[in-house]
């Protein structure tokens, strides 16, 4: 592939040799860009790996602004297998990010079994019908009580850490995502649900894209990050990106604050067993 950047800019992007584990595709409807066109900037950055992990189909209600439909799951996964096995330079791992949906357990477990990933990826994004991170429904934050709203988000978190079905959760401080913030401590709330996560012995994930949020500030914060550390819970790397130029957003920062916090390794998946890659600088 050719890749037109001389080198020495490539070598101050302060990339090379990591992953992301978290690219969309244009299926899941607000999404742009062909996964080749994914794949050229991860090569551009010089990237080890990547992963795609589009939205699985939500089962709870149908929006094609949102996810795939739930036909389309076989010509996703077959197409980012098809993609790993053209592309050379980068390693192309095949996730998926499925919204962890109480009762919707048994349902997600079926559907995923179909299916040969090399990682799932939990999220929260919905609280009992709310779609809490869409700027459509912002609105409802006012008003609301936000402690309460900042325990029921990390209550149902830590089901999914514990229900079995994900390899690692992705965005785990998500519900900060617009600023709204309760004026408690809410560091319980991080040490119940990360000893949960501990105890079911999966991974999280530090996503760049809060920055580019109005919360301005990675998930998970470095506080929150500092107690991942401390209870040696692995971490993965994505920058959720939604276009090809997201690939690999911020990852300087990254690195940096997870060298802060004491991380000298990441967790990279192959058919959900998982590995630890040195941070390369
Ligand atoms: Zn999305
Ligand atoms: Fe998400
Ligand atoms: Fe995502
Ligand atoms: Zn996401």
């Amino acid at each position: 592939m050719h890749v037109s950047t001389p080198s020495g800019i490539l070598g101050d992007m302060g990339t090379s040799g990591l992953v992301d584990y978290h690219l969309h595709t244009p299926r899941c409807g607000h999404a742009v860009g062909d996964l080749e066109e994914y794949v050229a900037r991860a090569l551009q950055l010089k990237l080890s790996e990547v992963g795609f992990s589009d939205h699985f189909p939500l089962l709870h209600l149908r929006d094609p602004s949102l996810s795939m439909a739930l036909e389309e799951l076989p010509d996703y996964v077959s197409e980012v297998n098809r993609l790993a096995e053209t592309v050379s330079g980068v390693r192309v791992r095949v996730g998926i990010e499925v919204d962890y949906l109480p009762g919707y357990e048994e349902k997600t477990a079926e559907i995923l079994s179909a299916h040969a990933f090399d990682y799932i990826m939990g999220a929260v994004h919905f609280l009992d019908g709310w779609g809490f991170d869409d700027p459509r429904y912002v609105d409802c934050y006012r008003g609301r009580d936000l402690y309460g709203l900042w325990a029921r988000y990390f209550q149902v978190l830590g089901e999914a850490a514990g229900s079995g079905l994900f390899d690692v959760l992705a965005h785990p401080d998500l519900i900060k995502k617009f600023g709204f913030r309760p004026r408690e401590d809410v560091t319980h709330l991080y040490v119940s649900f990360l000893d949960r996560v501990a105890a079911a012995g999966l991974a999280l994930e530090v996503s760049t894209a809060g920055l580019s949020k109005p919360v301005g500030e990675m998930y998970p914060g470095e506080d929150f990050l500092r107690l991942c550390r401390e209870r040696e819970i692995p971490v993965t790397l994505g920058s959720d990106a939604h276009s090809p130029r997201e690939v690999g957003r911020d990852y300087r920062a990254a690195v940096a604050m997870l060298r802060r916090v004491g991380y000298r390794e990441i967790a990279l998946f192959e058919r959900r067993r998982r590995n630890s890659l040195p941070l390369p600088f």
